[in-house]
C-alpha cells in the first residue's frame, strides 16, 4: 500500500525522489491523523468539563483590566486581549496543575530507579493509540510498570502524563476545545509543541507547555542550541512549514534541510495537502484561511533577532507583540520595558518606612501601597523565578527551574532591590530581615552596598539586621543603596531549588 495519498499521486513533480521525502509522506499523514482528534465535538466536551475554564476566563478578563489600567492605554490600541492572556494562564495551569512530567520510573518498594525496555502494546493499548509501551522494571524486587505512550488526547485527558509528545498532544486538544485555532508544531530534532493563533495580534503564538511559555520561538535555537531543520505545523485545515519562525539563522537551516529534501518540492506539496484539506470549507472560509497564511509568509521573510546579537535574555525569545503583551507573558523583564526599579524613599513622616515582600501572595507592601509580583519592583535579576509548590503548599523564589539542571552548570541567580532616600529623607537605621532556606548544600547570600559592590556589608538570613548608617563602611552615593541577593550552590537534578528565598507557606496570609 502505497503511503502517498490519491491526489498527491496524479502529480508526478510532487512524488518523492529519496528517503528521506519518504519519510515526510509518512509522518505528514500520521500527524493530520492525529490533529483530527481534536476536531471530535464530543471529546471538546469532555475536555470542558476538566479544565477550570470558567475561572480561567474570569482572571484574564480581570488581568486585561489591570493591564489596561498599567499603561494608561485606550483599548483600541493594546495590542492584546484577553483571549491572548488566558491562554498565558492556560498553559501555566497546564503544566503546573494538570499534566505531569514522566521519563523514569523508581521503585516504590526499593526506592531504585527502575529499568525500562520497549514492548508491544496490549489491545487495550492499541485502541488508544499506543504505538509502544515502555516496560519498567525493578532489578531488585521484580516489580513492573507499563507506561504506554498513548497518542489519543481523550485518553491523555485521563493519565495526565508523559513527555513532550503527550503535553503537546493534550494541549493543543485543549486549545482547540476551548476555540483557539491550534496546530501541532512537529520537530523534526525530536520536540513538539502548539501554536495558537491570535486573533488581536494577528499572528500564530509559540506555546510550550512543557517549558510554560508562550511566544518565545528563538527558545530551541539560542536557548536549547537546537540544530533545527524543519518544523511543520498540523491542523485540521492546514499544514505549514513554520520552521523559519523558530530560527534566526534561516540560511543555515537552508544548507541542514538540502541534505534531506527538495524546498521547492516540499512547499508543493504542503501547498496541495493543504489545499485537500480545505475542500469542504466555503469559499469565505477559504479566503480567510489563504490571507492568513500569506500574512504568515510576510512574518517569515523577516529574522528574528537578525540585527541582535542574542544575549542571555534575548536567548529566551524574540521581543514581539505590543507592550501589553510583553508585560502581560512576564517573559520580558521589567527592565526592558522601563528604568530599574527603585524604592523611592520621599516622605520622612512615615516612620517607620516599610517595605515588605509576601511570596504567598506575590505582593510588595511598600507604606501603604501594594504592587503585585515580585518582579514590578526588582531593580535586576538574573534567572530567578518564583516557585509554587502545589503539593507542598509552598513558594519561594529560586533559580529558574530546569529539567536538565546540573550542579556543574550551578548556575547562579541574582536579585537585587534599591533604594532612593530623597534629600531629606535623613535615616539613621535601618532593619533588614530575610526568610531563607537552604537544602543541601544551597547557598544564600546576601549584601547592602551603594553604587560599587567594592565594599559592602553582609547581611544574615534569617536574622533581624540593625544597620547604622553611621557604621557603613562605604559612604551612601548619590542616596542610594543596594540590597543584592545570590542564590547559589545545590545538588543533584532539583539543585536549582536547594537556595529558596522568602520560602512560605501557601496558606499564610502574613508572614
Ligand atoms: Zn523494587
Amino acid at each position: 500500500m502505497s503511503i502517498i495519498p490519491t491526489f498527491l499521486r496524479s502529480d508526478t513533480n510532487l512524488m518523492p525522489v529519496n528517503d528521506s521525502e519518504q519519510q515526510f509522506f509518512a509522518k505528514i499523514k500520521s500527524y493530520l491523523n492525529l490533529v483530527k482528534f481534536y476536531e471530535d465535538v464530543r471529546v471538546q466536551e469532555l475536555v470542558r468539563d476538566v479544565v477550570p475554564w470558567k475561572q480561567l476566563t474570569i482572571n484574564a478578563i480581570n488581568k486585561m483590566i489591570q493591564l489596561k489600567q498599567s499603561i494608561n492605554c485606550d483599548d483600541k490600541d493594546i495590542g492584546t486581549d484577553s483571549k491572548d492572556l488566558l491562554l498565558i494562564d492556560l498553559i501555566h495551569w497546564f503544566k503546573n496543575e494538570f499534566f505531569e512530567w514522566f521519563d523514569s520510573a523508581v521503585c516504590d518498594k526499593c526506592n531504585k530507579t527502575m529499568t525500562s525496555s520497549s514492548i508491544t502494546p496490549n489491545t487495550e493499548e492499541l485502541f488508544w493509540n499506543a504505538m509502544t509501551v515502555e516496560l519498567y522494571n525493578c532489578s531488585d524486587c521484580g516489580q513492573t510498570y507499563r507506561f504506554p505512550r498513548y497518542n489519543n488526547p481523550e485518553k491523555l485527558l485521563i493519565t495526565r502524563k508523559g513527555r513532550c509528545g503527550e503535553w503537546a498532544n493534550c494541549f493543543t486538544l485543549i486549545c482547540r476545545a476551548l476555540n483557539y485555532e491550534a496546530r501541532l508544531v512537529v520537530d523534526w530534532t525530536d520536540h513538539v509543541w502548539t501554536e495558537v493563533y491570535s486573533n488581536a495580534q494577528k499572528r500564530w503564538l509559540h506555546c510550550d507547555p512543557c517549558e510554560d511559555i508562550c511566544d518565545s520561538p528563538l527558545v530551541y535555537e539560542c536557548g536549547w542550541k537546537k540544530t533545527l531543520t524543519f518544523c511543520i505545523a498540523f491542523a485540521y485545515n492546514e499544514v505549514q512549514d513554520v520552521s523559519w519562525r523558530y530560527s534566526n539563522d534561516h540560511s543555515a537551516i537552508r544548507l541542514r534541510r538540502a541534505l534531506s529534501c527538495r524546498e521547492e518540492w516540499l512547499s508543493n506539496v504542503l501547498n496541495k495537502v493543504t489545499n485537500n484539506l480545505q475542500l469542504g470549507l466555503t469559499s469565505p472560509q477559504r479566503e480567510q484561511l489563504k490571507l492568513r497564511r500569506l500574512l504568515e509568509f510576510v512574518e517569515f521573510l523577516r529574522v528574528p533577532n537578525q540585527q541582535n546579537n542574542v544575549n542571555q535574555t534575548e536567548a529566551k525569545g524574540r521581543q514581539s507583540g505590543s507592550q501589553a503583551w510583553r508585560l502581560a507573558r512576564q517573559e520580558i523583564t521589567e527592565q526592558q520595558l522601563s528604568d530599574h526599579f527603585v524604592f523611592e524613599l520621599t516622605d520622612p513622616s512615615i516612620n517607620p518606612t516599610l517595605i515588605t515582600y509576601n511570596c504567598s501572595a506575590d505582593e510588595y507592601k511598600f507604606n501603604a501601597k501594594i504592587v503585585k509580583s515580585w518582579k514590578k519592583c526588582v531593580f535586576d535579576c538574573e534567572n530567578i523565578m518564583r516557585k509554587v509548590e502545589k503539593d507542598w503548599k509552598m513558594c519561594y523564589l529560586s533559580r529558574i527551574e530546569t529539567n536538565d539542571w546540573s550542579p556543574s552548570d550551578n548556575k547562579v541567580g541574582k536579585i537585587s532591590w534599591k533604594l532612593r532616600f530623597n534629600d531629606d529623607f535623613d535615616w539613621s537605621e535601618m532593619r533588614i530581615t530575610f526568610r531563607c532556606k537552604v537544602f543541601e548544600n544551597g547557598r544564600i547570600l546576601l549584601f547592602l552596598y551603594s553604587k560599587t559592590k567594592d565594599t559592602f556589608i553582609e547581611i544574615t538570613a534569617n536574622n533581624e539586621n540593625i544597620v547604622k548608617k553611621s557604621e557603613l563602611p562605604f559612604a551612601v552615593i548619590e542616596n542610594e543603596l543596594i540590597l543584592e541577593t545570590i542564590l547559589e550552590g545545590g545538588v543533584g537534578k532539583n539543585g536549582w531549588q536547594h537556595s529558596q528565598l522568602f520560602r512560605q507557606s501557601l496558606t499564610n496570609e502574613f508572614f
